[in-house]
């Protein structure tokens, strides 16, 4: 596992040219490194630095060697990352352009310290003194170790941007004594904890609508590229506000999981969008977003989060576990126009009523080999508990909604 942290650092003059001169020769070199690699067909680190070093080394005599390690590195992974592209067909050059260029350093050409930060040069060793932001310290605190690679950018002003990355090893996951099915829905994430499910709102895909309508009022009858619109667009963050969504929700599940020693069951969906789950929405790019941020984002955040606490994740085949009655093994049939409750349907055989995001829990739970009975005619089944966005977002645990819930049911 590991994270990146941004340091920028306003550095005299001598130290900036110092790097600066160091920049201009490592993109001569990835850029020679690159073409070899395209020429000789290869993205293979060892083959690239075997084919170009020696003449490298004669041209940039002053230069640190190591530099030429390190761009072909990074040509051999800009290459790779270029192949995939290309098949799948988002590669819209014939060669990766090497347009932004951040150093790559390795642990002979930099050294780290909270004081200061050394980098190699042509002129031997720059001094840094770095200022450390916030993010920095968590991780530095909470057992994250810095790696011995670090890369480095130059932007205006005399400022280097220094990428500071944090390792830690991940945690072996643990047995699982129980399970934890989680189903995602455009607006809502299910989630069934001692047998009792709870959904709480997300409102994914009414915020995607909500701000894609901001979106468009701002824009109408006006150039996205005015000064005035760009600025108002860009406030809206409405990427960073559905990843803090996604990030907390993740951690409560994740959480959940841990101190009961349970395993995540998620559905294991499909690369594409499976378009009858947002038949609603009539854009395509719009119905895209959607799915992306309810459905593979949602899960990526889960799996990540999981991986961080060793919570074991069962991934499990999505097709049919909101139409497949969990108890008689029957259809659930749901009114097509919808009605007043459009996610309740009826078990074509016992007739009970199912909420479809509760029939989904069950299903996870039996496609993950869990035998547990699922008790008859309930109430949740069909009316689960809805917990708000603004609810959840302040709560500590799940556990703590689940008998904050249970007190308010007493009390009516
Ligand atoms: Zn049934």
């Amino acid at each position: 596992m590991d994270r990146t942290v941004k340091l920028r650092v306003r550095v005299d003059y001598a130290t900036y040219s110092a790097l600066k001169e160091v920049e201009e020769e490592y993109r001569e070199v990835l850029e020679e490194a690159i073409n070899y690699g395209l020429s000789s067909k290869t993205a293979s680190f060892t083959r690239i630095k075997a084919g170009i070093y020696g003449e490298e080394r004669e041209k940039h005599k002053d230069l640190p060697s190591h530099y030429i390690y390190t761009a072909c590195e990074d040509a051999s992974e800009r290459l790779d990352s270029f192949e995939k592209l290309k098949k799948r067909g988002r590669a819209y050059t014939d060669k990766p352009s090497v347009r932004m260029v951040t150093v790559h350093l390795d642990d002979h050409l930099w050294k780290f310290s909270l004081s200061i930060i050394s980098i190699s040069t042509k002129k031997g060793k720059v001094l840094i003194s770095p200022t450390f932001p916030k993010i920095f310290w968590e991780y530095y605190n909470k057992g994250w170790r810095i790696a011995s690679e670090a890369r480095f950018k130059l932007l205006k002003g005399n400022v280097v941007e220094l990428y500071i990355v944090f390792k830690k090893d991940e945690p072996k996951p643990y047995e699982p004594k129980g399970f934890i099915p989680v189903d995602l829905n455009e607006n809502s994430v299910s989630v069934l904890i001692d047998e009792k499910p709870i959904l709480l709102e997300a409102n994914t895909k009414k915020i995607t609508l909500g701000y894609e309508y901001r979106r468009k009022s701002m824009t109408t009858g006006k150039s996205t590229k005015d000064r005035d619109v760009k600025r108002k667009l860009k406030k809206l963050r409405e990427g960073d506000k559905k990843a803090d969504v996604r990030r907390k929700l993740a951690k409560l599940i994740v959480k959940e999981a841990y101190e009961s020693s349970s395993a995540i069951i998620l559905e294991d969906l499909p690369r594409n969008t499976p378009e009858h789950m947002v038949k609603d929405v009539k854009d395509s790019q719009l119905r895209l977003r959607i799915y992306r941020s309810a459905f593979s984002s949602m899960k990526n955040a889960i799996i990540e989060k999981a991986r961080e606490f060793g919570v074991p994740v069962v991934l499990v085949n999505p097709s049919y576990t909101s139409s497949t009655c969990p108890i008689h093994g029957s259809k659930i049939i749901y009114q097509p126009d919808g009605g007043i409750a459009p996610r309740v349907g009826v078990c074509e055989r016992g007739k009970e009523k199912w909420h479809r995001d509760v029939v989904s829990l069950y299903n996870l739970l039996k496609r993950a080999g869990d035998v547990t009975p699922v008790l008859l005619g309930s109430k949740g089944s069909h009316d689960p508990p809805v917990v708000k966005l603004g609810r959840w977002l302040r709560a500590k645990s799940l556990h703590s909604i689940m008998n904050e819930h249970k007190m308010n049911e007493m009390k009516v």
